[in-house]
């Protein structure tokens, strides 16, 4: 059985400036992609002929450059031969190309233009994917996280697995069936184990138990992707009843509907300065406050000093500005000796929506960051300014992560306030944290679908409309 395999994720935002562009992606091709999958023993176990493409996986991002996703795409189609017995493609869902729109649709369809429609081709994707409606017309199953926040990658990546060696035993090349919602619902109200997502859940791993059905997945979408399919979507597979696919899909679109107003933050959520002054005076000893808008595993740029000048303004002391992006800033650090004391413009390096602030204080600490994405993610400077200590990252990171942080030298429960670039905190975080808020800050990742300007969204949609069906 011979298959071939590729990975190209990257969760992309188009409300950013920012685009993505090659040397962002962790990349590997030929054995040494095989080690960042989880199906090559699955693989080897069956005695399989593999072929692999590549891996390419970024920190969250503005749309990719169109000549670098197409060197991507191409990396992986060069490959495929008509003599393969499947294709196995572990995406996002929701990465996007300047100019181009959906990275996967576009790759899909270079895929088929390669090998046509005869031979299986199965997906993994992100729970938080906005497929369009191409999508399933191009694979013939498509599967994906049934968690959020993600705990279920390598399971998922095995089950798409799974699912093709079912697909080419059976000699099946099923057609997917989509349904949506037209409710937007950002990633930070929804978790899996909650209801009322948990509730939407349970009902599609019921209908995954009928006769014949392949995978009944939710992806709850991006919202911060402006395309007319974005948000919530309903990807139905079964082996060769389409209209059961597409009855099933509908009752789970019609469920999340009916639910709209039973979605709600699950963390404490205030407007940032009143999540400052409640982190401030909290009896906890660290408490974490995202920086919402400028959250980077959502996208957004990671460069915006917003928090930053408030911190300063509303004097709050033992706090922990973890990170923020200003590549010139960084190199300044690097050019200084440990224990200098610098004054620096940080922040709006990137995007000229973000806010710029100036900071003095005490080199402490250089280094490399780990990344999002377990490699590296470049130099770092940790300043301490008295009341506040600041991380300087040369690149866009993600400090989502205790191992991260120590990837730097840096203990977050030395402070009482540690502001971080994200929404809800990643498990591993989340598991050492006393308490979590959420802060409504401006910027590429807003929480609120009424300040992101989306613009190519299908109308009517919930939240800005209601009542609608
Ligand atoms: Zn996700």
């Amino acid at each position: 059985m011979k298959i071939a395999v590729g990975a190209m994720l990257c969760e992309g935002n188009s409300l950013t400036p920012v685009l993505t562009k090659f040397t962002d992606f962790d990349y590997a091709e030929g054995d040494k992609m095989l080690e960042k999958i989880a199906v090559t023993e699955m693989l080897k176990l069956r005695g399989c002929d593999i072929v692999p493409t590549i891996y390419a996986h970024a920190l969250p991002g503005g749309a990719v450059i169109k000549s670098d996703f197409l060197r991507l795409a191409n990396s992986i189609v060069d490959k495929l031969t008509p003599d393969l017995d499947g294709v196995w493609l572990y995406l996002h869902g929701a990465m996007c190309v300047e100019n181009l729109g959906s990275a996967e649709e576009a790759l899909l369809k270079m895929v088929r233009d390669k090998i046509g429609y005869d031979i299986p081709v199965s997906v993994a994707m992100d729970f938080h994917a906005d497929n369009s409606d191409e999508i399933p017309r191009l694979a013939n199953c498509v599967t994906g996280y049934r968690t959020a926040p993600h705990c279920d990658r390598e399971e998922t990546e095995r089950r798409a697995m799974e699912l093709l060696f079912y697909m080419i035993d059976n000699k099946i090349l099923p057609r997917p069936q989509i349904a949506r919602a037209n409710v937007i619902i950002c990633g930070d109200a929804v978790q899996t184990a909650l209801s009322p997502m948990k509730d939407i859940m349970e009902a599609a791993a019921e209908l995954e138990k009928l006769p014949g059905m392949l995978s009944v997945q939710v992806f709850n979408g991006q919202p911060w992707i402006d395309e007319e399919y974005t948000g919530p979507n309903f990807v139905v597979t079964h082996e060769n009843d389409e209209l059961l696919a597409k009855e099933c899909a509908e009752k789970l679109a019609k469920m999340f509907y009916d639910k709209r107003h039973d979605f709600e933050f699950l963390v404490e959520a205030l407007e940032p300065k009143e999540a400052l002054l409640r982190a401030d005076s909290a009896k906890e000893s660290t408490v974490f406050v995202s920086d919402s808008g400028d959250n980077t595993t959502a996208g957004a740029a990671g460069d915006n000093a917003y928090m930053l000048n408030l911190l300063q303004n509303l004097g709050i002391k033992d706090a922990l500005l973890a990170g923020i992006m200003d590549a010139d800033a960084c190199d300044a650090c690097y050019k200084a000796k440990i224990g200098d004391t610098l004054t620096l413009t940080v922040g709006g390096s990137l995007s000229e929506k973000s806010e710029k602030a100036t900071i003095t204080g005490k080199l402490i600490h250089r280094g490399d960051i780990l990344s999002y994405q377990y490699n590296n993610a470049g130099p770092s400077a940790t300043l301490d300014c008295g009341d506040i200590t600041v991380v300087i990252t040369k690149n866009r990171a993600a400090l989502c992560r205790p191992d991260i942080f120590e990837s730097i030298d840096l203990d977050y429960k030395k402070f009482h306030v540690v502001v971080v670039k994200l929404g809800y905190l990643f498990p591993e975080l989340a598991a050492e944290a006393e308490r979590a808020i959420l802060a409504f800050t401006p910027g590429a990742s807003t929480e609120r679908l009424q300040d992101m300007g989306l613009t190519k969204i299908r109308r009517p949609m919930f939240p800005l409309d209601d009542n609608f069906i």
